[in-house]
């Protein structure tokens, strides 16, 4: 009764026991305590008439339906807007613009529209048709078999997304350029100095994009002068850095990594995209005959390739910066060649991502868990439960001295 009472929105309730020492010997299963217990209201609803639904495009391109509302009061909060969630949640509901709809605060989050109430409908009303475009960008949006949601291929090129995938580009576990973040990207965007990745490698070259930088709120000669030496240390990357940097979807470092070892340099790599992109099946079958890879993360590449601006922007990247060429694992030799490695406990001589890197280097596949399937558990200092799973499991464990034995390290 006193929720509408309260200065702030809330959600529900939790009873506790109001006794420390009862709570001590009540205790917890897992990580939910046995002392206390969580209540939820149930989910507030409305009445209201949708005026029109319109198509947001998030950072990874995901195109999400919102439902635009004759505002209405839900829980004490004036609702505008709804999520629709996704292209079939509205066919399923047959949810058309002119509706009038039942809107529920869930959670008391996003509100959503949870009903239609069929005897409303207007006359003339049609179903709604869900965009095969980009409302943004205009790229084709494209939905693969068997998943709810459909994205802009716009890619780095939508401006949507570019914020989110310009932060990946510079993100330290790609081109590692440090002094752009949260703050200054939009900051740079905004102002028309850096529009897609090329542009920040072309940066020195143009006076006009400099002088509007000097002008910026934040930028100091010192600071441009760091960020120019940055990008200027940064035009010598190893493929698979490079690779992942372009942020395409499921490609992260480990399928970037598979892809620059399997085909060794940028050109072959190139190559290979576009004939991928055009349909050759050979080039397909290769491709997802590689460990690691499949038809998903074949058909993620061969859409973004597909996309003429992707193409182009891969391609002028290419003439900004040198890619090295990544060397293919060891031969056959190596005695962790097709072997599964978990790690546990710490290394004194390397990194765990040193290690993991050194370890797949020699062609192993490195694990986070102990399995049947597990070769080797090599256990540094403070060993976990890994190494105690590994023992009941009958797996090889290596010392740390083992392992530098192997990994060549000296
Ligand atoms: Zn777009």
């Amino acid at each position: 009764q006193r929720r509408f009472e309260l200065p702030y929105d809330i959600d529900g309730v939790v009873d506790k026991v109001d006794d420390i020492a009862l709570q001590e010997r009540l205790g917890f299963v897992q990580r939910a305590p046995r002392w206390a217990i969580a209540h939820k209201f149930s989910p507030q609803k409305a009445f209201t008439r949708i005026r029109d639904i319109t198509i947001q495009v998030g950072r990874t391109g995901a195109l999400t339906p919102v439902a635009e509302l004759e505002p209405v009061t839900v829980g004490g909060v004036v609702v505008k807007r709804a999520t629709l969630h996704n292209e079939d949640y509205i066919a399923a509901k047959d949810i058309r613009v002119g509706d009038t709809v039942v809107v529920q605060r869930a959670g008391d989050v996003i509100p959503q529209v949870v009903e239609v109430v069929r005897e409303k409908r207007p006359p003339g009303s049609r179903p709604f048709v869900f965009p095969d475009r980009c409302p943004v960008c205009g790229s084709l949006a494209i939905r693969p078999p068997g998943e709810a949601i459909r994205r802009c291929t716009g890619g780095l090129f939508c401006p949507a997304q570019r914020v989110e995938r310009l932060k990946h580009f510079v993100g330290r576990r790609a081109f590692d350029i440090e002094g752009l973040g949260r703050k200054q990207i939009p900051q740079l965007m905004e102002a028309g100095i850096v529009e897609s990745p090329v542009d920040l490698f072309r940066l020195p070259h143009r006076p006009d994009r400099l002088a509007r930088l000097e002008a910026l709120e934040g930028w100091g000669e010192k600071k441009i002068r760091n960020l120019l030496a940055m990008i200027e240390a940064r035009r010598r990357i190893p493929l698979d850095r490079f690779i992942f940097a372009l942020g395409i979807r499921y490609v992260g470092e480990v399928n970037a990594r598979i892809l620059a070892r399997h085909y060794g340099s940028f050109a072959a790599w190139r190559r290979a995209m576009e004939a991928l992109a055009e349909g050759d099946a050979e080039v397909r079958a290769e491709l997802e005959a590689v460990e690691g890879i499949g038809p998903t993360i074949a058909e993620a590449l061969a859409e973004f390739f597909r996309e003429p601006r992707n193409r182009q922007l891969v391609d002028e990247l290419a003439r900004e910066v040198e890619i090295q060429p990544v060397e293919a694992p060891a031969t056959a030799a190596s005695p962790l060649t097709g072997k599964t490695v978990v790690f546990t406990g710490e290394l004194s001589r390397m990194t765990r991502s040193e290690a993991k890197q050194r370890a797949e280097a020699l062609g192993a596949r490195v694990s986070g868990s102990v399995s049947r399937r597990t070769d080797f558990v090599v256990a540094g200092a403070n060993p976990g439960s890994k190494l105690a799973r590994a023992r009941e499991l009958g797996v090889r464990i290596l010392s740390e001295e083992e392992w530098y034995d192997i990994a060549g390290v000296t």
